[in-house]
């Protein structure tokens, strides 16, 4: 399927495409594949305002049938599963695998979403006062703005989307200008569902389609209660304050620097597959993407032998290729950067095997590289930096409090992972004195999280949680209720008043 089709098959009309100011690049041969018309400020704070009018309905809409809608947006993405797994790949870069992957991930949110739309339940708390009753009860919240990255341009949505749904919130989406795209085509795949589902409210879901500055008037719009905003700690040191100034809810998904740590007694042929898929899927550009080897020095030089053999032989090129393992960049600014960081490893002591640009001569528009692995005498400057890019730190160390200072010791707290056999060890780095991140895995990898846990991170990426367990609050206001059945009127804390 070429871009033109996969575009048809989700209901998009390409024509429309083609003489607006927004260019859409795909990485992987740098074509523009299309040219789309951006949203001007007054056009976006319209689009809001529709949505807050949707709010004042969709609210007392009950929250069971508020589910159908979600079920009905899984089974259009399970119908287009592959042609928006396609249209991920041509816009994001990513693999076959990973661009259906991706939508999997939101068909499953889909159906955690309407399982949840029966269990949007609070407590009873038993009252002090004779003859009360306490209780809390969860509503919808309101608009919920949702700022996202490129890397990845729909399952992120999805996870908001899904559970702001059935919630009760309408939802405004900002994508990445670099994946405006496939935002498109989810809203297409929406509105089919809206059509089947027949009496919601006009308004639950808009894209804005432009730069970051459309992204700033979802911060400072009072009329956006929740804003959901997953990208770079940049972006969040700027978004978080600006929406408390105003009092609003924020989420923040941000960098990570996830490291794996490989013990003595580690399986080292998992912990070498978990390091692979970790370190180069999606070309190094998942937030959860294994970025710190922290290695036993007695496993070392074992596993790096593996490693360098992996690495050399993975396959860099098309991602629609079947045998692909990892695609491009997604611009040339990812590639500068990632030049940048192996040019100040070097600086700092680094030894570096891989980095270099490949394709070029196929593809002068495009940014393929061979992943890199970096060994590292220490964890320098630039090791506790995220760099958006295959690039693995590999550190040695003696013994096991070492590991764990190494690993905690960088200012993102996003994903983790321990390789060991030895119990102690493992479920030293599970308490609470070991991993500080917000994911602690043993034994396998630190990406490629299930959607039915809470997903996020703690410092630098900016301690919100998405998903699934009960991640779902954060889009729901909750209110204490007490109600008193008797003829009396005591005060709480036994006050006597007049
Ligand atoms: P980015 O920060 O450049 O952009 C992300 C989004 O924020 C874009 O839609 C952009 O237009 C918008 N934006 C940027 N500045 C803004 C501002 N001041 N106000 C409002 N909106 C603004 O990130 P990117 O390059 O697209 O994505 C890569 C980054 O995202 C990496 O750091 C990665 O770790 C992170 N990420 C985190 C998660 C997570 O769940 N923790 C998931 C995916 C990506």
């Amino acid at each position: 399927m070429n871009p033109q089709d996969v575009l048809h098959a989700l209901g998009l009309n390409a024509g429309l495409h083609t003489d607006g100011d927004l260019p859409v690049h795909s990485p992987i041969d740098g074509a523009c594949i299309a040219r789309l018309p951006t949203h001007a400020p007054d056009d976006a704070r319209a689009l809001i305002g529709a949505a807050h009018e949707a709010f004042q309905a969709w609210r007392q809409v009950p929250a069971p049938r508020r589910g159908e809608l979600v079920r009905l947006l899984g089974e259009e993405l399970r119908a287009h599963k592959q042609a928006l797994g396609r249209l991920v790949s041509l816009e994001a870069g990513k693999i076959a695998a990973e661009g259906e992957g991706e939508v999997q991930e939101m068909i499953d949110i889909c159906d955690f979403a309407v399982g949840l739309s029966r269990q949007l339940h609070g407590l009873t708390i038993a009252s002090e006062r004779p003859g009360h009753r306490m209780m809390e009860t969860w509503h919808p919240l309101g608009v919920v703005g949702v700022i996202s990255a490129f890397n990845f341009p729909v399952a992120v949505w999805s996870w908001n989307a899904a559970l702001a749904l059935v919630c009760g919130n309408p939802v405004v989406w900002k994508p990445s200008e670099k994946t405006p795209l496939t935002a498109l085509a989810c809203q297409a795949l929406f509105r089919r569902a809206l059509t089947r589902f027949g009496d919601a409210p006009e308004g639950l879901l808009h894209v804005l389609v432009g730069g970051r500055d459309l992204g700033e008037i979802l911060v400072d719009d009072p009329r956006v209660a929740l804003v959901s905003a997953t990208g770079s700690t940049r972006m969040g040191r700027e978004v978080g304050p600006r929406v408390a100034r105003r009092f609003g809810r924020c989420l923040l998904e941000l960098g990570g620097n996830n490291a794996l740590i490989v013990a003595p007694s580690a399986d080292l042929d998992m912990a070498a597959r978990a390091i692979l898929f970790g370190a180069i899927g999606t070309a190094g550009q998942r937030c959860t993407t294994t970025r710190r080897l922290i290695v036993h020095e007695s496993v070392a030089d074992a596993l790096l032998a593996r490693l360098k053999t992996a690495y050399a032989s993975a396959r860099v090129g098309d991602p629609l290729d079947s045998g692909t393992l990892v695609g491009p960049l997604i611009d040339r600014a990812a590639y500068d950067a990632m030049q940048a960081a192996l040019a100040q490893a070097r600086d700092q002591g680094g030894t570096i095997t891989g980095g270099e640009r490949l394709l070029a001569d196929r593809y002068p528009d495009a940014w393929y590289v061979r992943p890199a692995l970096a060994e590292m005498p220490g964890q320098t400057d630039v090791v506790r930096h995220e760099t958006f890019a295959p690039i693995l730190y590999v550190l040695r160390y003696r013994d096991f409090d070492e590991a764990l200072a190494l690993h905690n010791d960088v200012p993102q707290g996003l994903s983790s992972a321990i390789f060991t056999t030895d119990l102690r060890e493992s479920e030293t780095f599970l308490s609470a004195a070991g991993s500080d991140c917000g994911i602690a895995n043993v034994n396998i990898g630190t990406s490629g999280a299930e959607i039915g846990g809470a997903f996020g991170g703690e410092k630098e990426t900016g301690g919100g949680r998405e998903s699934g367990s009960d991640a779902w609050k954060a889009y729901m206001r909750r209110a204490t209720n007490t109600i008193n059945y008797s003829r009396e009127l005591p005060l709480a804390q036994g006050i006597r008043f007049g």
